[in-house]
């Protein structure tokens, strides 16, 4: 039944939406003619809207709600917290004991620090960008207060990702990203991705490609004179930029620069840690051996919003000489360490734990990345199937044979999208035609088959389109 001419295009929610709210990474030109979405409540790995339509969420949301959408344990943890002290700081050493019980799990699951250390302590942010932008006050901090107040700059890469606030946003590698705003700030510069297949010479090895783009740091860093680069940053695998492995010895080969030049290497594990790469950590898949590991996300079973910056040994022993030189270490947000999603944080921990989480990823990881592949890999539209563990893309290409990408003014990928919506699945297709895969993590082995399904219909119904 066709609609009467003079109904109104959207509901009162919808209309009030546009009227009033202002979305994230949203073109707001367009958002007043498509209208919003409106997710009502969520059930498992499902989210259904305000029209009762379900959808698989094949991206967890956004890469965080690693239990699903609905968890009892988790709202009782919450609405316990609340009763007993909803709220009190940890400034000057107040404390309480979500904080101080997070801190010791965290500390105790944590990879391997640099020197093949353990982690020493935890500092408790609120967002993956609060987490980053700490981590290079830190660093800043630091080299100030072990007298090498020079060392300073800091490398990201292309298609990194590491949040939008001024400093993180600088380290974000992304031109949507830095584009009009300003960015990157002095003293952030960017290497490339590590992308093999988007940009391996022809013939180049997963391996000569790894020493091609360790070359290409340390040039950079002789470039700019050791004695001002403090640290690199990088995600295990890189998410937002189009879910990008790092190619064989890529690491192994960075770490090296690293150690050479004495620059500091932070693992951004905001989308990694906690099982999405098949392992606890992203760290732990890489074998990279962080001074500084940031978290967030999936930290909370995104619940509620909580990150954390894990910092050496040595990063906590110039950090405590310099709070004394400085009278104090002069960071830090009011709800740093909140109890409430600290508390939250501890029992996603524990549910992690009861359900053997490197042991589930790695089985139910296995999976997802053959089924992927047995759907997409010889699809006439796909170039790369890749991933591991919990965390997958599917990139279309015009061309499989010589790799080119279709002309983004066509803007299929968003059509694969919005095609996805209509077979039942939430997808996330970025940066032009690469389709992130990263379910629940507790999604089941007949749910990864109706979620993969669902795409490969909405990428067959695309091949009819064009
Ligand atoms: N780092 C990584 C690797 C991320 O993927 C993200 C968010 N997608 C961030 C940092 C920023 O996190 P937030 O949006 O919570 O600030």
């Amino acid at each position: 039944m066709t609609p009467p001419d003079d109904a109104p295009r959207f509901n009162s929610a919808a209309a009030r939406d546009i009227e009033y709210a202002l979305h994230p990474y949203t073109n707001h030109k367009a958002f007043r003619e498509t209208g919003p979405l409106i997710i009502d409540h969520g059930e498992g790995v499902r989210v259904f809207d305000d029209a009762g339509r379900s959808y698989i969420e094949s991206v967890a949301g956004l890469w965080c709600a690693s239990l699903g959408f609905a968890n009892q344990r988790l709202a009782d943890a919450a609405y316990a917290q609340m009763k007993k002290l909803p709220f009190y700081h940890a400034f000057g050493g107040r404390s309480h004991d979500p904080l101080i019980d997070l801190s010791e799990m965290l500390i105790q699951r944590a990879p391997l620090s640099a020197g093949d250390r353990p982690f020493s302590k935890v500092f408790f942010a609120n967002s993956g960008s609060e987490a980053n932008d700490s981590a290079i006050k830190m660093i800043w901090f630091y080299n100030n207060a072990i007298g090498r107040p020079a060392k300073k700059k800091i490398i990201g890469r292309i298609r990194g990702y590491h949040g939008i606030t001024v400093a993180s946003g600088s380290a974000t590698g992304q031109p949507v990203n830095h584009k009009m705003f300003d960015l990157p700030i002095a003293g952030f510069h960017h290497v490339s991705c590590p992308h093999h297949y988007g940009y391996g010479l022809p013939g180049e090895s997963e391996e000569d490609f790894a020493t091609r783009m360790a070359q290409e740091l340390e040039d950079l860093i002789l470039r700019e004179g050791p004695d001002t680069v403090a640290a690199f940053f990088a995600e295990p695998i890189q998410g937002a930029g189009g879910v990008i492995l790092p190619p064989a010895t890529y690491f192994e080969k960075v770490q090296a620069v690293l150690k050479r030049h004495d620059v500091l290497l932070v693992a951004d594990e905001v989308i990694c840690g906690f099982g999405r790469t098949g392992r606890y950590w992203g760290s732990q898949t890489f074998e990279m051996r962080p001074d500084i590991l940031t978290c967030a996300k999936q930290l909370s079973s995104a619940f509620l919003p909580i990150s954390a910056v894990m910092i050496s040994e040595q990063l906590y022993q110039g950090i405590a000489q310099g709070s004394d030189a400085a009278g104090t270490w002069g960071h830090g947000f009011t709800y740093s360490g909140h109890p409430v999603p600290a508390a939250v944080a501890i029992e996603t921990l524990k549910i992690y734990d009861e359900l053997d989480l490197p042991n589930l990823v790695a089985t139910r990881g296995a999976y997802l990345q053959k089924a992927m592949r047995a759907r997409f890999a010889d699809h006439p539209l796909v170039g790369e199937v890749r991933g591991t563990g919990m965390i997958g893309a599917i990139e279309l290409v015009a061309d499989k044979t010589t790799r080119a990408k279709f002309d983004a003014t066509r803007k299929l990928g968003a059509r694969w999208q919005a095609l996805g919506q209509e077979h039942g699945v939430m997808m996330r297709v970025m940066l032009g035609e690469i389709a992130a895969v990263s379910p629940p993590l507790v999604i089941s082995e007949s749910e990864i088959d109706e979620m993969l399904d669902g795409m490969h219909r909405a990428l067959e119904a695309l091949g009819a389109e064009i």
